[in-house]
């Protein structure tokens, strides 16, 4: 049994379905990855987690405890960073700060101040005088600033330049040093590949991929470069190898991450001169995944757009 379990989860929204049997599993101590594109459903799961949403159909717990019955009970071990902040426009952000941690029941004054200096708020500042980016730093610093078991972050850091993305990706490998869940959603797949350990991917309201970055990458494939002494032969027929291109460089070519091996040992016997290889990505990954879209939702037209 996982701190989070999601089986079968389906949201409709009248007659339009957002989520359509969604299924996730976070354990004690992972941060987990929840990637896809805007409208892919991360918001509307998150919100059924935290009992914001009713499920139509299918089961949604943490803890062990039913999400919409006993979200009160829930929420004392919850912190919860939303997408899009909004916060009371006459509190300043340090009163918005306090007032959630308080709710919270927690209170760690040092830890406030740290995290303050870290993501260089100004604290002292109407909450309405704030950017986005500003207004997910108070978000951010009042869940850091609690103790929770489980840190639920929607989009957290869309609003932050890469300093403070940064800032916010110690925080997260911080409460996971000490023993505690993350679930991140995201559509920044380079922020989700550092931080988690697992990631589940959505698309239109269904996980359509779930497992270990390790896992996940015998979907991927190593983009190689090579230069032999003699001209490599019989590259055509082995298995696992894609888009062949003579370049100025050497020979460009993809291989599937688990045919490596073969690959390596036959391109081997040309005597290899150079040889780049650059690793396999979620991004790649994720851009594979995405291809075809048109062929799934469409009507054949296929065009772009
Ligand atoms: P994401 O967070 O992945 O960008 P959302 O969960 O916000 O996606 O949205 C998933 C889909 O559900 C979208 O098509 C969105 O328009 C729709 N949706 C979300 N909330 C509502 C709502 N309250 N009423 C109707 N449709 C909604
Ligand atoms: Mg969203």
């Amino acid at each position: 049994m996982g701190l989070v379990n999601v089986s079968n989860l389906t949201k409709k929204f009248g007659g339009f379905t957002a989520l359509n049997g969604v299924n996730l599993e976070v354990n004690g101590g992972e941060v987990f990855g929840f990637i896809g594109p805007n409208g892919a459903g991360k918001s509307t799961t998150i919100r059924v987690l935290l009992g914001i949403l009713k499920a139509s159909d299918g089961e949604v717990k943490i803890f062990g405890k039913d999400a919409w019955n006993d979200a009160v009970e829930i929420h004392k071990r919850v912190a919860y960073v939303p997408g899009d902040v909004n916060l009371w426009p006459n509190l300043t952000g340090g009163e918005v700060i306090d007032l959630f941690v308080k709710l919270r029941g927690t209170n760690h004054q040092s830890k406030r101040e740290e995290l303050i200096k870290k993501f260089d708020l100004d604290p002292t500042k109407k909450c309405r005088t704030y950017s986005k980016g500003n207004r997910q730093k108070v978000a951010l610093i009042a869940a850091f600033s609690s103790d929770a078991d489980l840190y639920i972050l929607d989009e957290p850091t869309s609003g932050l330049d890469p300093l403070m993305e940064q800032v916010f990706q110690e925080c997260v490998m911080e409460v996971k040093s000490k023993g505690k869940s993350v679930l991140l959603s995201s559509h920044i797949l380079s922020e989700v590949e550092k931080l988690c350990d697992k990631v589940a991917i959505i698309r239109e309201g269904a996980i359509i991929e779930t497992g270990t970055l390790n896992e996940l990458r015998h979907l991927t494939r190593t983009q190689i470069l090579v230069e032999t002494k003699q001209p490599i032969t019989n590259l055509t027929g082995i298995k696992g190898i894609h888009e062949i291109e003579e370049t100025s460089q050497g020979l460009s070519f993809q291989v599937e991450t688990e045919e490596m091996d073969v690959v390596i040992r036959h391109i081997s016997q040309f005597g290899i001169v150079k040889l780049e290889s650059a690793p396999p990505t979620l991004e790649a990954l994720f851009m594979r995944h995405y291809e075809g879209t048109e062929s799934v939702t469409g009507t054949g037209a296929g065009g772009a757009n």
